[in-house]
């Protein structure tokens, strides 16, 4: 047994899979503090990201509330392509559009609508100051605001409302910064502010409520004009040619090619579609996990790679078709053959069951991380909070679960042969974890505190500690990582909502 842990190539090049829960990385030196930590790293070959986070292209995982979040935290988040192209691409577009502080949607009505109708939107929405314009729609002249104030104690409900809405209106000019737009509303002292163009058309809003909620997102993952990044997933079938063009047209940043099994003649034939047609548009292949797999699509032309066969949460496909591999060794030697090929980043996708796991997946060389499981569950998460047992739970399910394959309209399926669907997917619950803004601030906090305790300044440093051996790894007996969990106790809190009990 070595006294310091062996390097990862020793510890890697033998037999056996190994995954995350299997080994250990030894400490480092400390001689500086947390503040000297960056976190800035390569999504794909063009394009960097100050946080390793990715969130998964995943019906109950990633529409546009949980990208915005991601992507305002420094990470990106993927798009399911569940969905038609028409709402996929709206939400790619919610993203592009969104600006933090700015409601780019408000609901809107016209004169003519009723007070009943306020009442509707009431019950739906929860009451705040709706922006009246000449037609009712966004985009069209702003005419007055109706608040609760105009319409508290009007017992004729079928009032239109132009008799009762304010037309004494405080807006601003659209454009304008959110420290700005901050100092107006507050010293207006009105709950709304809406901004405006030249012909005095609205074109956003701002609440006092969300005043407290404008915090900066210093390390937010942004294009040159301003707009978040998002990306978004795409099948290899024919017909996704037109959600392709419709996505590109709608801004997306990467197309992640979404697939169990990316080493085929399909996924290669769309990557060079895609490079060829749109050589400006990034491209993650995947999912692979050997080596032989990586060099299929780099040959064809990825940015980066998608690691990761059989190990998510929801997962059935090791035991379904005895295909896959350990997620560990996957991420090792497939990140290993990819930088020293083309220096193509990958992303551990799957597995991401606790803290803990995100740095394990870096140290084997992954630029980020992707996960399901663990962002499942939060606020931004698409799907309704419901109780099992007494706890608040959501719906996680896998994308080729039966009861994700049924709402895609079996379009996976293409031939004859394909006709009996067989899942490689579970449908089950999560715990409610809270905001994912919380959640992944706690995540990467924790990830500074892991870099220190390894002695390494950065990502980089990281790998650069991988790859000349002074990274060192110790393999787990089952007793140790009894030991190294809460044991023992007859009850405990948990620091983190949810966090601890994943991974068990
Ligand atoms: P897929 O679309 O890649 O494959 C479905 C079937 O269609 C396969 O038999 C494939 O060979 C075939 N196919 C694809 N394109 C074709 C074309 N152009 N012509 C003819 N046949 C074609 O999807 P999948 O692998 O079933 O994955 C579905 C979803 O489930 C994805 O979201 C994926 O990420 C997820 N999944 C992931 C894993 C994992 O371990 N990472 C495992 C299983 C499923
Ligand atoms: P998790 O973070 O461990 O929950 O894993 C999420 C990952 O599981 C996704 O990013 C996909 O790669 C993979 N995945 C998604 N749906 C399925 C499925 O139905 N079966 C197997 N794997 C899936």
């Amino acid at each position: 047994m070595s006294p310091n842990g062996l390097d990862a190539k020793t510890f890697f090049e033998r037999e056996g899979g190994i995954t995350y829960n299997d080994f250990i990385l030894l400490p480092g030196h400390i001689d500086f503090t947390l503040d000297k930590i960056g976190l800035e790293t390569n999504l794909t070959r063009n394009i960097k990201i100050k946080r390793p986070v990715v969130s998964s292209p995943m019906d109950t995982v990633t529409e546009s509330r949980m990208a915005i979040s991601m992507a305002m935290l420094g990470g990106i988040g993927i798009i399911h392509y569940n969905n038609s192209i028409e709402e996929q691409v709206k939400e790619v577009r919610r993203v592009k559009r969104f600006e933090n502080g700015f409601i780019t949607e408000p609901v809107v009505l016209s004169p003519n609508h009723t007070i009943r109708d306020v009442d509707t939107l009431k019950e739906t929405y929860g009451f705040s100051g709706i922006p009246i314009t000449e037609d009712g729609t966004l985009n069209s002249k702003l005419i007055g605001i109706v608040t609760k104030r105009d319409i508290d104690f009007e017992e004729n409900r079928t009032k239109k409302l132009k008799e009762v809405m304010t037309t004494q209106l405080v807006t601003a000019p659209a454009g304008i910064s959110l420290a700005e737009g901050n100092r107006i509303l507050k010293e207006s002292k009105k709950g709304k502010l809406p901004l405006v163009d030249k012909k005095g058309r609205l074109v956003s809003l701002m609440s006092r409520t969300d005043l407290l909620k404008n915090e900066d997102f210093p390390f937010a993952s942004k294009n040159k004009d301003k707009q978040l990044l998002v990306g978004a997933a795409l099948s290899t079938r024919e017909d996704d040619k037109e959600r392709l063009a419709e996505l590109v047209k709608a801004g997306v940043d990467i197309i992640v090619i979404d697939s169990s099994q990316g080493d085929s003649v399909f996924q290669i034939n769309t990557i060079k579609y895609i490079k060829q047609k749109y050589p400006q548009l990034d491209v993650v292949g995947g999912n692979v996990v050997t080596a032989k797999q990586c060099k299929s699509l780099i040959d064809a032309g990825v940015d980066a790679l998608r690691i990761g066969m059989g190990s998510g949460s929801i997962c059935i496909t090791q035991d379904t078709l005895a295909v896959g591999r350990a997620q560990g060794s996957a991420v090792y030697h497939t990140a290993k053959f990819s930088k020293e090929y083309a220096n193509i980043p990958v992303i551990a996708d799957g597995g991401i069951a606790n803290i803990g796991h995100i740095v394990k997946a870096l140290s084997l060389g992954a630029s980020t991380v992707m996960m399901g499981g663990l962002l499942a569950g939060t606020s931004e998460s698409p799907g309704e909070y419901f109780y099992e047992g007494g706890v608040r739970v959501k719906k996680y399910r896998g994308m080729a679960s039966h009861e994700a394959m049924e709402k895609g309209g079996g379009k996976r399926y293409l031939s004859v042969e394909d006709r009996i669907k067989v899942a490689q997917g579970v449908t089950g619950t999560v715990v409610d974890k809270g905001s994912a803004i919380h959640l992944v601030q706690y995540l990467m906090q924790s990830l500074l505190h892991s870099l220190q305790e390894l002695g390494l300044r950065n990502i980089q440093e990281l790998h650069n500690g991988l790859y000349e051996g002074t990274l060192r790894f110790e393999m787990r007996s089952p007793s140790a990582q009894t030991e190294g969990a809460v044991h023992n106790l007859y009850s405990f809190k948990e620091p983190h909502l949810g966090l601890l009990r994943m991974g068990r």
